[in-house]
This record gives C-alpha cells, structure tokens and sequence, in this order.
C-alpha cells in the first residue's frame, strides 16, 4: 500500500513539491524560488538548469523532511504528477540534454512583432480556428521559431533530428526519466499555437508556416496515465511519472469541474478563468480562447473556454502600494465593510488595459460616481466589486459562446480568501460560489491525474465524493439590485475604454 502521490508545480517563479495522501490532504510541501532573467525590456528567460534543479531540490525535500528513506520510496509514493507554467519554451540537444538557449517565459513579448506579421498576413484565422487561441507572443509557437531563427546552428540540428522542443512538463519528464521521455499531454500542447486542438495532432500547415520540423516536437499523451518512471538515482528507486496538465487546466482538475458547465475562477493578480464545455471544443466569438481541459487514458478529450482578467488582486495591491489607504491586502475587506455598498462609486481597474470580453488596449483606471460623501470604504468595496465583476462578463461570454448556463463557481487563489469579495461574487452572478476546503487546487488536480492512472483513486466518483467544500456563498442580491449594479458598471466600462488613445 503506497501512502502518497508527490505533486510536482512547476511555477513562473518558483518550483514545488506537494506530497498528497489518499484523502486528497496536503500533508507536506516545499518551494524554492528561482532567478528571473530580463536580457532586454519585454524579455523574460529562466535558466532551464535551475528549473530542473529547484524541482528535483524540493521533492527530495518533501520526501526526506516526511522521513521516506531512499529504500523505501516506491513503497510510499504511488506516482509523481507534473503541473506547470504554462507556454514556457525550451530546445535541448537530443543527445547531450543540454539546452541550446534559456528558455523563453510565456511573458516575454520578443516575439511581438512576428505576431503582428501573422497577423497582417491574415494567417491568425487559421491558427484560430485550428488551435483555439488568438495570436499572441505568449504561446509557444513563436518562440520555437524565434529559437531556430536567432540560435546560430539551431535549424540545422533541428533539420537533422538532434533537438527536442517541449514546455516545461516536457523538459521536467525529459530530466525525471533520464532522457527515455520526450512527451507532453494534451494540455500543454493545446497551449503551443502549432497543436490542432479539434483533430489532436500537431498541425502540418502551421508548422511549415513556422518552418518547424515535426522531428522536433514531443509526441503528445493523455494527462493521465503511466508514461515511464524517474531512473533510479534520482530519489533512490524508480517512481511511476502518470499525470501532467498546465497549471490553469490542473486547478480546473482540482476543483473537480467535471461535468460540462462547472468553471473555476482562480483570484490572483489577474484572474483565471475555465469552464468545462464537455467533448465539444466551443470556438468563442468574444475572443475567449478555447482549449484542451484534459483527457484520461482511454477516453475521449475534455474542452474548456477560457478568459482572464489582466488585473484582479493586483487592484488591491494599488489600493495598498498607490493609493495607500489599506496596509495589507486582507485589510480591504474590513474597509469594504464599513459601507453596505459602494453608492454609485465604480472602479474600473482597466491599469493595463482590458481583456476578455471588452479588449481595448486603450481602455485605463477609471473612478467614478464619487459625491462629497465618498471615502476611502467606498473605494475599497467598488474595487472588491470590480473584481467580482470583471469576471462576471468573461462568465457571462462563456456562457453565451457555449450555450451552456453557469451551474456554481468554484474558486481559489489568494483573493479567494476575501469573505466579502466571495459573496460579491456569488450575488452578481446569481450562482452559488464554492470555496474549497484544499486550495492548492493546482498541485492537488495533477496529483489527481496520477492517482487515476495508478490506482491511487478507483475513479473520479471516488474525487467528486472526496472534494469538500469549505464554504459555499449563497447569492444574496435582489435581482433589481444586481441589475442597477450592473447596468452602473457597464457605464462605468465605456468611461475607460479608449482613454490612452486621446
Ligand atoms: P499570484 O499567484 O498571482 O501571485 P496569489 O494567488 O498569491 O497571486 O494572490 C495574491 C493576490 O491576491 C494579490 O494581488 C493580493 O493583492 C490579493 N489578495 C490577497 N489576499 C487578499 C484578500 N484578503 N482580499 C483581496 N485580495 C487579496
């Protein structure tokens, strides 16, 4: 009988190693953080040593700091599971593992430009319709292609077979296996911009526009089943490597959004958000993108939509850092509580511009409404409504684009904590919010991957019965209340659109 399923969560700026038992509890975990690179402004690099590194570094720590001896490791851990920064590319020689470049952050905005040249050559209709995501620097594609172009020597290995390419799974199950694994799952791939999402296979006609070898890509798995072991050095024995989906996919996994209609919304700096859409891939008219959820072994692939809010916690961080009137992010609720509402004031927390549905790169911060009686509590709850609300009109697309009604929302990310934002949430969308009692919803999904594929867990049933629910919000609003906030809130958007372009 094995005790565990050691989660690996492969993060933007630090790696962890969360060992799970068979209730689905967190019973250790260990993070170490790892250097960014900026080599230019609007580039971001890691050193694909270091992410290798720190995640071997913590999951020996968990498994030492649990007191499993080297001996007795493939008796404790049933499987080790991958989640991952999503998008994030790296090129290796096939032969010595050394990769050629650092590897590009999904962040980095060098490729830009080539984006814009797609684009201008109407290319990024085809990429669309067959890979579910719009144009943009931040998925693989571009950045595989920007790597043979500017590595000297690099497409001519990648002509002869001697590169391998993957994200960061790929890389991570590469090192774990000892070079004997060159695979991703579904759900990275979906996020490459070269992968057919509806056909599931890497797409001919996008690679030769990228001039991308096929010989350089992972073949491409379910995100769970047993694809190959660790070699034995590494933590003693050899243990089953059987789950890996990208980070938002994971949590979506985690928080058990099984059936077609369940969506979570993860609050951290921006919010993420996914809807399960079932064995449809729904394209989106509002420029949501569609993905690959997960697939289990045997079965068919699950879809998702998915849109994010560019700025979310990150508004409370302003209301802490720019504004000062609260001194630590958990203070905003106190100071949200202190008014009954808003009273007409609205933030618009459009810093960077806004996103799904509204895309306008011009739109800017907007606040308004404000009279004589306006305080700093008023400003803190419509920041606590914005949030709220700004994910009610990507659900809102969702729904639309699917056709599929919002059923409850489940929720985590360090803004989920907020009480007040939870119940804001809950009543403007008119559906239960669901807060569970494991919020590291992203290590706990892929644990749950591998579990499926060794046995750990007989079936997702079993998950569904074992996922708890620490609160649930009630939606409390009248429906004229809602309605008045809403309708005040999408004035409030058309004051912020379009701001920065005079
Ligand atoms: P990330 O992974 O993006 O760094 P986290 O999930 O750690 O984000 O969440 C941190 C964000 O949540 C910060 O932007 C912070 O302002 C916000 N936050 C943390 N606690 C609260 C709270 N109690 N109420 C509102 N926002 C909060």
């Amino acid at each position: 009988m094995t005790n565990y399923i050691l989660s690996l969560d492969q993060g933007t700026t630090s790696s962890r190693a969360i060992l799970f038992d068979a209730a689905g509890k967190p019973i250790r975990s260990a993070q170490e953080e790892f250097t960014q690179h900026f080599p230019k402004p609007g580039w971001v690099e890691h050193d694909p040593m270091d992410i290798w590194r720190t995640q071997r570094d913590t999951a020996r720590a968990v498994i030492e700091g649990q007191g499993i001896s080297t001996a007795e490791v493939a008796n404790e851990i049933a499987a080790i599971s991958i989640t991952n920064q999503r998008e994030t590319t790296l090129i290796w020689e096939r032969g010595t593992g050394e990769p050629i470049y650092n590897a590009i952050v999904w962040q980095c905005r060098r490729t830009a430009p080539m984006c814009d040249q797609i684009r201008a050559a109407g290319f990024d209709a085809a990429i669309r319709a067959k890979t579910g995501l719009v144009t943009d620097a931040y998925f693989s594609g571009t950045k595989v292609a920007w790597l043979l172009d500017h590595v000297p020597g690099a497409r001519a290995s990648a002509e002869a077979g001697e590169l391998a390419f993957g994200t960061v799974d790929t890389w991570l199950l590469w090192k774990l296996s000892g070079g004997a694994l060159h695979i991703t799952d579904v759900t990275n791939a979906s996020r490459t911009m070269l992968y057919n999402i509806y056909e599931g296979d890497w797409d001919d006609e996008i690679l030769a526009y990228f001039n991308i070898p096929r010989s350089l890509l992972p073949e491409v798995k379910p995100s769970s089943m047993v694809y190959g072991e660790t070699v034995a050095h590494i933590f003693g024995e050899p243990i089953p490597l059987a789950g890996v989906a990208g980070d938002q996919q994971a949590a979506t996994f985690g928080q058990v959004c099984l059936s077609p209609g369940m969506a979570k919304n993860t609050y951290g700096t921006g919010s993420f958000l996914l809807m399960n859409t079932g064995t449809a891939g729904v394209p989106s008219e509002n420029g949501l993108l569609t993905t690959i959820a997960w697939q289990l072994e045997n079965q068919p692939l699950i879809y998702a939509l998915e849109g994010s809010v560019f700025v979310a916690g990150a508004a409370v961080q302003w209301l802490r850092d720019g504004l000062q009137i609260i001194d630590s992010a958990p203070e905003v609720e106190t100071l949200a509580r202190r008014v009954d509402d808003a009273e007409g004031v609205y933030m618009v927390p459009a810093f960077v511009g806004l996103g799904a549905p509204h895309w306008d790169a011009y739109a800017r911060g907007t606040l308004v409404g404000m009279t004589r009686g306006t305080t700093r509590a008023h400003i803190a709850r419509a920041t606590l409504n914005a949030i709220a609300l700004q994910s009610k009109d990507v659900l809102d697309v969702m729904a639309r684009d699917s056709g599929i009604a919002l059923s409850a929302l489940r929720v985590d990310g360090g803004a989920a904590a907020n009480d007040l934002l939870m119940q804001i949430q809950a009543d403007v969308l008119g559906v239960p919010v669901q807060r569970p009692a494991v919020t590291e919803t992203t290590a706990l999904g892929s644990a749950y991957l591998a579990g499926l594929a060794v046995g750990f867990w007989p079936d997702t049933a079993t998950l569904a019965e074992q996922w708890s629910i620490e609160r649930t919000f009630e939606p409390q609003m009248s429906d004229a209340a809602r309605d008045d906030l809403v309708a005040g809130w999408q004035r409030a958007v058309e004051r912020a659109k379009g701001w920065a372009n005079g």
